[in-house]
């Protein structure tokens, strides 16, 4: 079952009360693109890099079979570059700067083999870009994206026209609570849920995460970690894991549905014990399981 991951390739510059790196690679698709290939293949993805985006990134993908047949590389360009900061409470960060660089100019080209990918994930950027992408793409089985602050503020009214083609949307409390103008998150969601997707998943960072459909509230949880290092790429490596599942099982029913958001969960845990992409190197299919399991023993419990 193909995935194509539209989305951010980037520099990432992060400081964390725990250490600090500086230019690592990263970039919603690099994170999805990680998270969903230990589901499923071909995982495709389509993106912009500079001459300056490290080669080793690259191979770590293919060698994880990711397709990098849709990425343009731009040598005399500057690739995109975030640089965040994150407090104690590793819930909260603040971006201290977004330099576009070659994403300014990017105009996304699906190649024709990959237009008829069933499983779009959009990963965040440009809403204008997001739709471009599937003005490109023939029927997919579900369209999943996701957004942040730094477009539902610049771009409100073109995020609000790409909803109305989305059916799955994945965001963080905050974004949902700025997107709707509605401080409680069930609201939100129904809010949302108006503006086109017909699933929304609210990520509550290590308070676990929300399913909202038309009948169903869906509380899950998030996995009680000790050694958290860096969250960057954490709501990617959800999206990843959760599109990742859906294309592996084919099933979009809640119940389904359900299973994706832990295993969304799963793979988010194990982005944030290391920094960067290092935690989603080098897994097993068995531990990402491993791991679901304990999940279901972390909130089943016995009704007498
Ligand atoms: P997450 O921690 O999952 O929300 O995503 C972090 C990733 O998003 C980082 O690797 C950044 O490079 C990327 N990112 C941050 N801001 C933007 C933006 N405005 N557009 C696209 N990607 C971004």
């Amino acid at each position: 079952m193909s995935i194509l991951v539209v989305g951010s390739l980037a520099l990432d510059t992060i400081e964390t009360p725990f250490g600090s790196i500086k230019e690592s690679p990263g970039g919603s698709a690099v994170f999805i693109a990680a998270a969903a290939s230990y589901f499923t293949s071909p995982v495709r993805v389509v993106g912009i890099v500079g001459g300056d985006f490290p080669k080793q990134a690259l191979a770590f993908l293919e060698e994880r079979n990711v397709d990098l047949e849709g990425l343009e590389v731009i040598e005399s360009g500057k690739t995109f570059r975030w640089s965040g900061r994150y407090k104690y409470d590793l819930n909260e960060r603040d971006t201290l700067s977004t330099e576009l660089n070659v994403f300014e100019k990017f105009d996304p080209k699906i190649p024709p083999r990959h237009c008829r990918s069933r499983w779009v994930c959009l990963g965040n950027i440009d809403p204008v870009l997001q739709r471009r992408v599937l003005d490109q793409i023939e029927k997919p089985r579900a369209v999943i994206c996701d957004t942040m602050n730094y477009w539902i503020d610049r771009k409100n009214e073109e995020l609000k026209t790409t909803l109305k083609r989305i059916d799955i949307l994945i965001l963080n409390d905050s974004e949902a609570r700025l997107l709707s103008r509605e401080p409680n998150l069930i609201k939100a969601g129904r809010v949302i849920r108006g503006m086109g997707p017909s699933v929304v998943i609210i990520k509550k960072g290590e308070h676990g995460a929300l399913l909202l459909t038309e009948n169903t509230v869906f509380s899950a949880p998030a996995f009680p970690m000790e050694n958290i290092f860096d969250p960057t790429g954490a709501g990617d490596s959800f999206a990843g894991g959760f599109v990742g599942w859906l294309a592996r099982t084919d099933d979009l029913a809640v119940e389904n549905l359900k299973r994706a958001v832990v295993y969304g969960s799963t793979l988010a845990s194990f982005c944030v014990e290391k920094f960067g992409v290092e935690g989603l190197k080098d897994l097993t299919y068995l531990q990402i399981q491993d791991r679901v399991r304990q999940f279901h023993e972390l909130s089943r419990f016995d009704e007498d």
